[in-house]
């Protein structure tokens, strides 16, 4: 079954598993979408991050021992001359040669494809109030 919601490239769809994320998505909605379609514990470390999706995927945006990276599939991007997918390991998401921050930091990130978590556990459905609370914490609202 397939479920999606918005449009271009703010859209966020999710099918067989995966989800595909616009690159000016908001990274809360794609995890507040993932929990609800079918994810849980990484993405609940990954609640509260501020900023894009497409800024997320450029920084490799993570906490609490978890990053984006691990569930990407792969990267839709426009590289000054034409739109081209990437697989996660030619991503180098880690290391100096880091594609997106690094060697080429002018190519556009489209959109992305991740992983889901395989089906939730019955305490999975709750919101992600643990890391929420210890991230309001760490960083009180002015
Ligand atoms: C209070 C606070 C807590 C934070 N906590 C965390 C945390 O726990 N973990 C973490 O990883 N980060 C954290 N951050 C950092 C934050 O997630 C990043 O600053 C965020 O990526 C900024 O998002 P933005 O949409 O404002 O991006 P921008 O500031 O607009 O862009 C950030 C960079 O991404 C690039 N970029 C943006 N969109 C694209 C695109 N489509 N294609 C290619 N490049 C693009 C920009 O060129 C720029 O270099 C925190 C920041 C704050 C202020």
């Amino acid at each position: 079954m397939e479920s999606c919601c918005a449009t271009a490239e703010t859209r966020l769809g999710a099918a067989d598993g995966r989800v595909i994320a616009g690159a000016g998505a908001v990274l809360q909605d794609l995890v507040d979408f993932a929990i609800e379609s079918a994810a849980c514990r990484a993405w609940r470390r990954m609640a509260g991050i501020p900023g894009s999706v497409g800024a997320a995927v450029y920084g490799n945006a993570g906490a609490y021992g978890h990053s984006l990276s691990e569930r990407v599939v792969n990267v839709r991007f426009h590289d000054g001359r034409e739109i081209r997918t990437l697989a996660n390991e030619a991503c180098q998401f880690s290391g100096i040669r880091r594609v997106f921050s690094k060697s080429h930091k002018d190519w556009i990130v489209f959109s992305t494809e991740l992983l889901l978590e395989p089906p939730m556990r019955p305490h999975c459905g709750r919101p992600p109030r643990t890391f929420s609370k210890m991230r309001n914490q760490k960083f009180p609202s002015p």
